[in-house]
């Protein structure tokens, strides 16, 4: 878990991180988050003279940040679990926002991070499985069920790998980072090597790692363009385990989106630029977000 204490501009005043512990059990990793978060709150005012004026949680799974519901999480084992008036009692009444991690942390790199406040922008993590966050006038669009911008799930090549979604040829079964190290491991013959020795393998010149590479970053830029030809952002956003392979991937998936495109318009595509605390940052936003809609209504 990170957890940070976030200023009116986004600006990350302490951080904070701790173990999920999710072994543990759903219960004991609600609990965790409440005492990490009362733990900070009490930071703030011991710290920065007043304490913490709202808070933002971001959670994994599905999400109804309406009503403040975390709905389902796999690997937390929760479900129905109204995280923010839970959050909200622990922290004596201040307003709290719920958020979905990915979107959260989407929200951050699109105004404050690598977007660099771009008015429209999509923000695409490659790791263990592909997400996606649609970025439309300083906020994320979650869609009416909670599910827009799963990206990981477009169908790039229909007669390609079995999906754990029950679909075949997902991008995520052929672009994330965990397919690279699957297609690496079998292609080099050590078990053991993963899309971030294939990525070096690349800078070296290595033509099965070229060959292992390349049909990564031609999925990957076929399901952005699908992407591209639906939203028009003006910058994509690449971040996760695999875009720390810098300019090895995205001098490639440049010229691949590129030689795709037709009539549509290229956006800026740039590596993400807040790491892993992109989540907690956002969750800040969030927090800051509903102080300013409070204030106008
Ligand atoms: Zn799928």
């Amino acid at each position: 878990m990170k957890a940070a204490l976030v200023g009116a501009d986004g600006t990350l005043l302490h951080e904070a991180r701790r173990a999920t512990g999710r072994e543990r059990g759903a219960e004991a990793v609600v609990e965790t988050i409440l005492g990490f978060a009362a733990e900070l709150l009490a930071y703030g005012a011991e710290h920065f003279g007043e304490g913490a004026v709202a808070a933002g949680v971001a959670v994994p799974g599905i999400v109804d940040a309406e009503r403040g519901i975390a709905v389902y999480a796999a690997n937390l084992g929760w479900r129905d679990l109204p995280l923010r008036a839970l959050l909200g009692e622990r922290l004596g009444g201040i307003p709290v926002a719920l958020g979905h991690d990915v979107r959260t942390g989407g929200l951050a790199e699109g105004r404050i991070g690598a977007g660099n406040g771009a008015d429209r922008f999509l923000f695409v993590p490659l790791g263990t499985g592909i997400a996606g966050a649609i970025g439309i006038a300083g906020t994320i669009e979650a869609g009416a069920h909670g599910y827009a911008g799963e990206i990981g799930h477009i169908v790039v090549r229909p007669d390609g790998p079995d999906c754990s979604c029950g679909q075949r040829g997902c991008l995520e079964t052929l672009a994330s980072a965990s397919a690279v190290s699957r297609a690496w491991a079998a292609a080099c013959g050590d078990p053991a090597a993963d899309a971030a020795d294939c990525a070096k393998a690349v800078a070296s010149g290595d033509p099965a790692a070229v060959h292992v590479w390349q049909n990564a970053v031609d999925a990957l830029a076929a399901g952005l363009v699908t992407a591209i030809t639906l939203l028009d952002p003006r910058t994509l956003i690449i971040g996760g385990g695999l875009a720390e392979a810098g300019e090895t991937l995205f001098t490639p998936l440049r010229a691949a989106v590129e030689e795709r495109v037709t009539f549509q318009k290229l956006p800026h595509i740039v590596p993400a630029a807040l790491g892993d605390t992109a989540g907690c940052l956002g969750a800040g936003l969030l927090a800051w977000d509903l102080l300013s809609t409070e204030v106008s209504a």
